[in-house]
């Protein structure tokens, strides 16, 4: 099934998103994982990809998994840059192979030490690049990525019309970044509203469990932390367990107010953590459904 046709029931569409092991892992560490996950019974599950490429062989292999062995629809992760076309059609003839309909076409991060002149490789610079490519190269259901506080690289205004190029070449339904303050995604969603865009957006949550990590995560993609949320980390950042609870509850209220103001869907950042990921599911148990 096509993603994009499960944003026309009325209710919020719920989907998880998972990472493969790395390299020094076995595949059959996630396993376990997706077994218990899907118990849960997301709508959809989404697969990232490795940055370069590094994941691709453990991408596909999952998303099949969840979509062929579980029967949920999967969204596998896939990112242009640096990538050549004939690169990126081995991997589309993979994803077609394992009955994939699905795929989050994404630009992908630079490497840190990358050159200007790797930054002007490869065939796709943006996603909208990917994305029109996959539209042409068969019949996918085509996400892109959005940064309710804009991409660290470019300021709003020019983000925001970078957004409807990639909408315009073709993006079916849209997730974004994690962020923590539910009333920056409703001013945003004013915008793109007068901007026309007018396909479903999903919302990114992440349950916050580990504050070291919290860190390096906005101090990478630039999302801002409210005092509110701040005041959780700094109290409970020593005590693991305290603070699993509050980023729990935390991701719950966010979770409960975006879907009472008509978000079109939820993408829980699961971090493959099969414990927390069955508190939200069965504190919005109800709530999801209505
Ligand atoms: P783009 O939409 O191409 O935007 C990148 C930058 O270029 C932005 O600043 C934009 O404003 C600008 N831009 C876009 N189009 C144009 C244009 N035509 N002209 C000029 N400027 C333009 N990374 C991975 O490596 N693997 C993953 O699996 C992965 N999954 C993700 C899932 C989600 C939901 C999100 C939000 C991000 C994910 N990322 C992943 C990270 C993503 O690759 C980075 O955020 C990356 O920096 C931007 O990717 P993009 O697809 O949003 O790029």
């Amino acid at each position: 099934m096509k993603i994009k046709d499960m944003f026309n029931q009325k209710k919020a569409v719920i989907s998880f998103e998972i990472f493969p092991p790395n390299q020094n892992h076995s595949i059959d560490t996630i396993y376990e994982t997706v077994h218990e996950l899907v118990k849960f019974e997301p709508d959809f599950v989404s697969v990232t990809y490795g940055a370069g490429g590094t994941t691709r062989g453990k991408t596909v292999e999952i998303a099949s998994l969840i979509k062929n062995k579980y029967k949920i629809e999967s969204l596998a992760h896939l990112t242009g840059v640096g990538a050549t076309k004939k690169e990126i059609d081995t991997i589309i003839e993979e994803y077609q192979k394992n009955n994939i309909e699905n795929i989050l076409s994404l630009r992908g991060d630079f490497p840190k030490d990358a050159s200007e002149e790797f930054k002007k490789s490869g065939e796709f610079h943006y996603a909208s690049d990917l994305t029109s490519y996959l539209k042409s190269k068969g019949d996918f259901s085509v996400a892109g990525a959005y940064y309710p506080e804009t991409h660290f690289e470019n300021n709003d205004l020019m983000d925001l019309f970078n957004l409807k190029k990639k909408v315009d070449a073709g993006t079916d339904f849209l997730i974004s970044q994690i962020f923590f303050d539910n009333e920056i995604l409703y001013r945003f969603k004013e915008k793109t509203d007068k901007l026309g865009i007018n396909i479903p957006f999903s919302a990114g949550i992440l349950p916050v469990t580990n504050a070291k990590q919290i860190k390096r995560i906005t101090s990478l993609c630039g999302c801002s932390i409210p005092p509110k949320f701040q005041r959780i980390l700094d109290k409970y950042e020593d005590k693991p367990e305290a603070l699993t609870e509050a980023g729990v509850a935390y991701a719950i209220e966010q979770i409960i107010d975006l879907i009472s103001w008509g978000i079109d869907g939820i993408h829980l950042y699961t971090m493959n953590k099969v414990d927390t990921t069955k508190k939200i599911m069965d504190n919005i148990s109800h709530i999801r459904n209505d």
